[in-house]
């Protein structure tokens, strides 16, 4: 049962509209997935309900990425950049789930998969870049205000 509700929660995250595009933007960072320096951040509920990424600082390193310091408060689950020929979490994210508690994504340009530290799951195959219109005016609609 606590399984089932971490499983609906991690793809609840997943297409949530402002976690898909921050999760973009973290991608861009990382080369659309054709950098071999990942970036990691935090999936953060605020105190409005609101998620957010809160990226960890870059350190530029190869083919990892670390967070060192306290985890903030709010925090739902743990995102990062791979390289797209490793599109599915590694034995070190299935860890970092397990000894954190939170589900770990990962992020690449045709896939977005998700390990609950036991087994790994494709949560967003295909292209998910964020659709945006051009005469679209950001932060115009809150679609998450229902929730
Ligand atoms: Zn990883």
């Amino acid at each position: 049962m606590v399984l089932m509700v971490a499983r609906t929660r991690a793809t609840e995250l997943a297409w949530d509209p402002t976690v898909l595009q921050e999760s973009w933007n973290l991608l861009a960072l990382g080369g659309y997935g054709h950098s071999a320096y990942e970036h990691g951040a935090f999936i953060v509920r605020d105190a409005s309900g609101q998620l957010h990424l809160r990226s960890w600082k870059f350190d530029r390193e190869f083919l990892t990425a670390h967070y060192r310091g306290a985890i903030p408060s709010g925090v739902v689950a743990i995102t990062h950049t791979h390289l797209n020929e490793l599109p599915m979490p590694s034995d070190g994210d299935q860890w970092l789930a397990r000894t954190t508690g939170v589900p770990v994504f990962v992020l690449t340009r045709m896939l977005i998969t998700v390990t609950d530290g036991y087994s790994n799951r494709v949560v967003r195959s295909g292209d998910w870049r964020p659709v945006q219109s051009g005469n679209q005016v950001s932060g115009g609609c809150d679609t998450t205000a229902a929730k």
